[in-house]
Order: structure tokens, then C-alpha cells, then sequence
């Protein structure tokens, strides 16, 4: 359950019962999916509770809002602000935060008159769990970039994401992998994806998947670690030949792929270079006590 009797969420600039906060069934967003939203983590560390990367969190909302011509009334500064202010009167630390932007009733397809803003919080265990996991090339491709802003995390989008989860789920595999619209490989349906080959790390180029927020977070602990990384186009062959591979995400944090389809990753994960990164994030995140081997951000 995401809330009880007592949660708040924060709505509008206010602080509101969620069982009593209420939206407008005409709204734009319900019936069209024209809203966008971010997913962010706060972590309990020992100076307190640290929201990782807020800022670039808001702004990646703000960001997806423009893409898709949605109007933000909204300051950053005071959405940080917001949060944290909703973290200590529910009492969270370790939390997930989840900002969703939307429009109010409007059945002509236009722009929305009015928009509104709310944030809710709850305690949300790594979403794919911590055990590697196995996961199926979906048949589903992503949207492709000329149909929808593929940049923009706006709510609609995620219906594809559903259908590529389903369809794993459904074959028993933990999670999909999605292609993009000319075969290549491009993210979960909540994750970007990296793998390893020959001591090297892959990662596709931007342009088919959502820009990540940890994704980003990895290329900056890989540069601090040492470790080289590449952007391209790969096809699901160069997937299935490398040593390993893994998901990142704000939701996922970093997570082992043990397996594709039916190829499993010939080099065991605690040797794999995602190990190590996984290492590197759980560290940064909770900004725990650096010592010369550890990384900052
Ligand atoms: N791709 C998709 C489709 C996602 O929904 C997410 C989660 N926001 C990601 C990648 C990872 O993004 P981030 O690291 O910013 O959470």
C-alpha cells in the first residue's frame, strides 16, 4: 500500500490527507496520458536524509513538461523544497518520491488552461528486486522518436513500457528489454542498460531512450573508477555476446542481468565491472564514509 490514513502529499502548495486529496475524472491527463512525472530517491545517511540529485530530478521534470508543451508554473527551488518538507511530516527517510504534473479537464486535444502539481512519497524496495535478473528481448519496441518526444518522461509513454513488462512477466522471465524501432538495442521499460565486453562498458547513444538520471550517474562514478565507456547502436547479437550486463535506474538502482532470452552472461557478477559500479552508486547515494578507494559525486 502506498498510504494510510495519515500519509500527506503534497498538492498545489499545500500538504493534503492523500485519502482525501482528489483530481477531476475529466482530466487531460486520465484520459489522454498527457502528463509527465519523475521518479527520485531519498536515502537515510548519517548527516540526515539526502535526496540524490533533486535538482536534476525537477529539472527533468521541467524539462519533460517543455518537450511536450505542457505549461510549469513551477519553481525548482521550491519543489526541492517541497519534498523534503514531505519526507519529515511522513516521517521518511529512505523513500521513493514520485512529482506528477497534470492537466486539468480539457477533451479538445488542446493545450491545458490549468496545471497542477503533486508529490507523493513512500518506502519502495529496489524495484527489480536484488537477485540478477532474467529478461526477455520484448516484442514491443519502443515509441519511435518522430511519434512522441522520447525525451520527455511523460505518462503516456509508460504504456509501452506496461505492455513490454507484461509480456515477460507473462513468460516468466523477470523483466523485457526493449529494442527501438530499428532493431537496436535500447532500455527497460523503467531502466537504461549497460554491458560489459573485453573489460569495456556499452551503453546505447541517446535519441531512443530516456536520458537517465542514474545512467548519468554511472558515467561519472566509470570516469572516477577508471573504467571506459562507450555510446553506440548494438544490435541484440552484440548484447548476446558480451561478458555481462546490467540495469540502472532511480527506481532499480543498479541491478545484474544474469540472463537474455535464453543466453546467460559468462562472467559471474561479483567479478563483473556492474559489480563494481553497483558498489560505487550504493555508496554515493548514501554518501557513506569515503575512503581512498571509495568515489564522490
Ligand atoms: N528508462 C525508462 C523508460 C525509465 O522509466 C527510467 C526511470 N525513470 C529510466 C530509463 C532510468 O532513468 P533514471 O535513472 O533517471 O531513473
Amino acid at each position: 500500500m502506498y498510504y494510510n490514513n495519515d500519509t500527506l502529499i503534497y498538492l498545489d502548495g499545500k500538504f493534503v490527507k492523500a485519502h482525501t486529496a482528489s483530481t477531476d475524472l475529466y482530466s487531460q491527463t486520465l484520459h489522454y496520458g498527457y502528463g509527465v512525472f519523475e521518479g527520485i530517491r531519498a536515502y537515510a545517511t548519517n548527516n540526515g536524509t539526502h535526496v540524490f540529485k533533486s535538482k536534476t530530478h525537477y529539472e527533468r521534470l521541467k524539462k519533460s513538461a517543455e518537450l511536450i508543451n505542457i505549461p510549469f508554473p513551477f519553481q525548482v527551488e521550491e519543489l526541492m523544497q517541497a519534498t523534503e518538507t514531505l519526507l519529515e511530516k511522513n516521517n521518511l527517510s529512505d523513500a521513493y518520491i514520485r512529482p506528477l504534473v497534470f492537466c486539468d479537464p480539457n477533451m479538445s486535444l488542446a493545450k491545458p488552461n490549468k496545471v497542477s502539481i503533486m508529490i507523493c512519497a513512500w518506502e519502495w524496495a529496489a524495484y527489480l528486486g536484488n537477485k540478477q535478473l532474467r529478461v526477455m528481448i520484448s516484442s514491443i519496441c519502443r515509441p519511435h522518436p518522430r511519434s512522441v518526444k522520447i525525451e520527455a518522461k511523460a505518462c503516456g509513454h509508460y504504456i509501452n513500457s506496461i505492455l513490454a513488462t507484461n509480456e515477460a512477466k507473462d513468460q516468466g522471465y523477470d523483466e523485457a528489454l526493449l529494442l527501438d524501432s530499428d532493431g537496436f538495442v535500447a532500455e527497460g521499460p523503467g531502466a537504461n542498460l549497460f554491458f560489459e565486453k573485453d573489460g569495456m562498458l556499452f551503453t546505447p547513444q541517446l535519441g531512443n531512450i530516456l536520458p537517465g538520471i542514474t545512467r548519468a550517474t554511472i558515467f561519472e562514478l566509470a570516469r572516477k573508477l577508471g573504467i571506459q565507456v562507450k555510446e553506440g547502436l548494438f544490435t541484440p547479437n552484440d548484447l548476446l555476446a558480451a561478458d555481462s550486463a546490467f540495469y540502472c535506474g532511480t527506481a532499480a538502482e543498479v541491478i545484474g542481468i544474469k540472463a537474455i532470452n535464453q543466453d546467460t552472461f559468462p562472467l559471474a557478477w561479483p567479478n563483473s565491472l556492474g559489480k563494481k559500479l553497483q558498489d560505487a552508486y550504493a555508496q554515493v547515494v548514501r554518501k557513506t564514509k569515503q575512503t581512498a578507494s571509495t568515489v564522490s559525486l
